[in-house]
């Protein structure tokens, strides 16, 4: 039998740090199934519903972990207004990610590890969110086990 494709749960009194952790572990699994390492969760009103990079397995170049999380989020609340949720993601959102978190009404996303990498230049969510006159109306926060992410990227790059 196989694994359900994601993950949908009542978060009761999971804290920030555990709904973290819990995209850390969606970017583990993302890698154990042969895909890139990154995870998001969606919470709102105590549910959550995961979402991991399936780029690989599902041939698929938008199959990044927040669009998944959001994709199933929708299907599961059976709107596309995902307003009042907010999204734990395991690794800053690209630029991509970005667009459809601002498409979708979530407003507050909670980044673990930042951008170090220059493939994107001076890519950040702020400035995008910034440039299109969207920031304001956004809380992001780099605060929840930012180390410990830094540190899965860091262990997955290394090995
Ligand atoms: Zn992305």
């Amino acid at each position: 039998m196989s694994r359900p494709a994601w993950r949908a749960s009542i978060a009761g009194l999971m804290t920030e740090s555990e709904l973290m952790r819990l995209a850390l572990e969606e970017a583990a699994g993302a890698l154990e199934d042969g895909n890139e390492p990154y995870g998001a969760v969606i919470v709102r009103d105590g549910e959550t519903l995961t979402g991991r990079n399936e780029c690989v397995t599902t041939h698929d170049p938008t199959a990044h972990s927040e669009v998944m999380a959001i994709r199933h989020a929708a299907a599961q609340w059976g709107t596309r207004d995902l307003s009042g949720a907010s999204m734990y993601t395991s690794f800053e959102p690209c630029p991509m990610c970005c667009g459809a978190i601002m498409q979708s009404g979530i407003r507050t996303v909670v980044i673990g590890a930042s951008r170090s990498d220059t493939a994107l230049g001076e890519y950040t969510v702020e400035k995008l969110l910034d440039l299109t006159g969207q920031l304001s109306g956004f809380t992001i926060r780099r605060d929840v086990l930012a180390d410990e992410a830094q540190a899965f990227y860091a262990g997955v790059s290394a090995s």
